[in-house]
């Protein structure tokens, strides 16, 4: 599958359905995103494409839902002022 997004081409196997069990993500991701609020234009990109419903936006404050959150990073892929890191998750 490939999808251009702000000129960026995305590549490759992408989840766009939920996974059966989320439940636990956080006890198996190894990474997670973290915002730079100061970067965030609040397009709601990140939300339009997260796979789980693991992302919520009001105006310019986006919060991450880390019980759902598998860390797969495409948010930060997709988010053309690059406003999310992925970090990892001993760290974050
Ligand atoms: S895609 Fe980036 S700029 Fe847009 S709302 Fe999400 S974090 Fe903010
Ligand atoms: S890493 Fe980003 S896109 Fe992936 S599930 Fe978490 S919030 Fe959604």
């Amino acid at each position: 599958m490939t999808v251009t997004l702000h000129n960026r081409r995305l590549t490759g196997p992408m989840a766009w359905t939920s996974t059966a069990d989320t439940s636990t993500a956080g006890s198996w991701r190894n990474q997670r995103p973290r915002l730079i609020p100061e970067k965030c234009t609040g397009c709601n990109v990140c939300w339009k494409f997260c796979p789980e419903p693991a992302i919520t936006i009001v105006g310019k404050k986006v919060d991450f839902e880390l019980d759902v959150c598998k860390g797969c990073g495409v948010c930060a892929e997709v988010c053309a002022p690059e406003a999310i890191e992925m970090v990892p998750e001993e760290s974050a």
